[in-house]
């Protein structure tokens, strides 16, 4: 296994069952997913030597399902960045461009997949995790709807707005590792069960062929939707995604639309306003979620301890100025002031008023179209070192994956072609809820 390009956190090997799906095949597991046994850091070195006693349910399912899970990802600090240089254990260099970011903050899973030192991984996806990364990278990633995949086990940024999502080489692959994942869990009680879901969605609910019996028995079936088949497909474009975007980008995005227009999809541009405000209701609710689900690091619930000296709060201090790196102690910050006494109505029911009217009008665009497409990133990956020191270019990196989050709903990212400088650009899909089938049976067209 190379390790120069920094993938991986941990590499120890835990076995699964002889035969399943996945038997044969190793699967890579973010660092925020827990390992029974095996130490989970999230990239902190709070958790530096945190070990879970029990494992995730996905974890569970995949070495349930016959797959070899070879070792930890390296990511953002709690999942918090774009290019995992925010993790407390080294950046990931991008394995197919180097002196490049990887994408984040699942940069470690969709790095060791496109290296060949796993068949396939997990990542999270809060505002775009997972399909950056394979963005950057040249591979698949899919941000699943909220509720389909358990996160029992999963340790929490943003939790109304992160799903477990697969990455593989190719969509059919993909979808392989969410037919394991995916469904019901007790222990988590936002999922839901995809065949009801569907059977009661009277939208398009991703295939207009077929009638809602059908769209619940064949519920679960991605890897089948997988067969490249897009005659007849509509595409609906919300240009709002292309306005921004690096036009080194955007060549490679016209190019792939060309290219599926000629194998039978249509596609129409769609005026979706409430776009332009998706990066701030992001990042103002899920620093507030964070500042509430990191508030058990304190060392003594969780994480290093802050060494008690006679004075609680000190100690409670202590821990987390040592532990914390700067993005996840400005982002705690600014969660915490968002939700305080007099500020909250400025600044979290806004984000809440802006999220419910980007779920509303993306639910209304997804009724006159299949799905919708855009450039997963509006930009080529960056150079290493090159966002660290501006965040806000960062955060708004992110305005093309936080509406498939802030909406609930499911997203891919396949690989669309290169720039002229030889760099990876992903092109997205996005569907309707429970609508998995439709963005796999779009996204397999591609790669
Ligand atoms: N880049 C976004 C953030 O920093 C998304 C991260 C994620 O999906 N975990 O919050």
């Amino acid at each position: 296994m190379s390790t120069e390009y920094n993938g991986y956190i941990t590499t120890e090997r835990i076995d699964g069952a002889d035969d399943g799906p996945l038997a044969g095949r190793t699967v890579a597991v973010k660092d925020n997913i827990s390992t029974e046994g095996v130490r989970t850091t999230c990239g902190s070195a709070m958790l530096d030597d945190y070990v879970p006693p029990y494992d995730a349910t996905v974890v569970e399912r995949i070495t349930a399902a016959g797959g070899t899970i070879p070792g930890k990802t390296n990511m953002d600090e709690f999942g918090m960045g774009t290019t995992t240089e925010t993790s407390a254990f080294g950046s990931t260099e991008n394995p197919v461009a180097e002196g490049h970011v990887p994408g984040g903050s699942s940069g470690g899973s969709a790095a060791v997949v496109t290296a060949g030192d796993a068949d396939m991984a997990l990542g999270t996806d809060t505002g775009g995790s997972v399909r950056a990364p394979a963005a950057f990278c040249g591979v698949v990633g899919i941000k699943p709807t909220y509720g389909l995949v358990s996160r029992y086990g999963v340790v929490a940024y943003g939790n109304s707005l992160e799903q477990v999502g697969p990455i593989a080489p190719t969509v059919k692959e993909a979808a392989e590792l969410l037919e394991v994942i995916a469904g019901p869990d007790p222990s988590d009680a936002t999922t839901r069960d995809a065949r009801e879901a569907r059977s009661a969605s009277d939208s398009r609910a991703g295939d207009a062929r077929e009638t809602s019996e059908e769209r619940s028995e064949d519920a679960y079936d991605y890897a089948a939707a997988a067969d490249g088949d897009i005659d007849g497909l509509d595409i609906g474009i919300p240009m709002e995604l292309l306005d921004g975007a690096d036009e080194r980008v955007t060549e490679v995005f016209w190019d792939a639309i060309d290219d599926l227009e000629a194998r039978g999809a249509t596609y129409h541009d769609v005026d979706l306003e409430c776009l332009r405000y998706a990066v701030e209701a992001y990042y103002v609710t899920a620093m507030s979620e964070a500042s509430s689900n990191l508030a058990r690091f304190d060392g003594v619930r969780y994480g290093q301890s802050g060494g008690y000296d006679g004075n609680w709060n000190e100690t409670f201090a202590r821990a987390r100025e040592e532990g914390f790196g700067e993005e996840v102690k400005s982002r705690v910050l600014l969660g915490t002031y968002a939700l305080s006494a007099g500020y909250q109505d400025k600044y979290y029911k806004k984000a809440q008023d802006a999220r419910a009217w980007i779920k509303r009008d993306i639910n209304d665009a997804l009724e006159g179209a299949d799905v919708l497409a855009s450039p997963t990133m509006p930009v080529p990956p960056m150079e290493l070192g090159e966002s660290l020191e501006d965040p806000l270019t960062m955060y708004l990196a992110d305005a093309n994956t936080t509406p498939a989050n802030l909406a609930n709903l499911p997203a891919i990212s396949v690989p669309a072609g290169e720039t002229d400088g030889g760099l990876p650009v992903g092109l997205q899909f996005m569907g309707p809820a429970f609508g998995e089938r439709a963005i796999i049976r779009a996204g397999s067209a591609l790669a």
